[in-house]
């Protein structure tokens, strides 16, 4: 997996910060954006953090290219719709004869199960070529690629929609392959704007509290009793 930031809105903090500064000035936002000095915007993002308002970081966004993932992650990473824009190695146009694939580390470390797992992928393979050899369009022979068949997205995300992001992704009751990729995720954008995410991550890290009920890994003590948490299931 390879998680790179390769854009970003200039100046990042400082947007986020005159924007907010414009709600309770008589200013323009050009002319706020001139005066301010690093100090103020430093105070401002830790004054909009602790309030808990977050609209203003809806004006900074945050390019990442993403490489090398499963399909089962981006199953997983569609799913969020706000403020989120997606491109993706698309199946249909690029023909998969020799498919990348994620090995899972629990069957990564055991090597009758490695030898299993890619006796199948090696099976699948073999079949998709062969649909292809018999005139099957790769649009219609990907149906019997794996979750397992890697693929390369680039993603861009507004500052607000990955504190989000962060909350659910960064959590332990996420699964492991894109927690992985959320964690990298964070390190990119905690090096350019580490204001704006200095508290992101899991609401355990954020906020000293979990809302994953019985489902708490147990990292704070301060867990909000409502049930049985998201429940992965799929
Ligand atoms: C640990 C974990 C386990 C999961 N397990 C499953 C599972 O088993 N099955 C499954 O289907 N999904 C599962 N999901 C996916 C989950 O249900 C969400 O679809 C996903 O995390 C995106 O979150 P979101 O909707 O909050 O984000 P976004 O789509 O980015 O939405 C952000 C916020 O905007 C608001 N919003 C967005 N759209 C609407 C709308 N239409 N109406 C009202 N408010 C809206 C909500 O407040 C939402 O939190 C799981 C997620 C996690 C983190």
């Amino acid at each position: 997996m390879e998680v790179k930031l390769i854009s970003h809105t200039p100046e990042p903090e400082k947007v986020v910060a005159a924007a907010a500064r414009l709600c309770y000035s008589p200013k323009s936002g050009s002319d706020i954006m001139e005066g301010f000095s690093e100090q103020d915007v430093e105070k401002f993002l830790q004054r909009l953090v602790s309030l808990g308002h977050t609209s203003p970081f809806e004006h900074a966004s945050f390019t990442f290219s993403i490489d090398g993932v499963s399909r089962a992650l981006s199953h997983q990473l569609v799913r969020h719709r706000i403020g989120v824009s997606f491109s993706q190695k698309s199946q249909r146009y690029v023909k998969e004869k020799a498919f990348a694939f994620v090995i899972p580390d629990a069957i990564q470390k055991d090597d009758a199960l490695k030898e299993k797992y890619l006796a199948i992928i090696d099976d699948l393979q073999g079949k998709y070529n062969e649909l292809l050899e018999l005139g099957i369009a790769p649009e219609d022979a990907r149906y019997i690629l794996p979750n397992a068949a890697s693929t390369n997205l680039i993603v861009t995300m507004n500052a607000r929609s990955l504190l989000h992001f962060f909350e659910l992704r960064c959590c332990t009751r996420a699964q492991w392959e894109i927690r992985k990729m959320a964690n990298l995720m964070l390190r990119e954008v905690q090096a350019v704007a580490p204001h704006l995410f200095a508290g992101a991550g899991p609401t355990c890290v954020s906020m000293d509290l979990c809302f994953e009920g019985d489902m708490c890994c147990g990292r704070t003590k301060n867990v909000v009793k409502r049930g049985k948490g998201t429940g992965e299931q799929g």
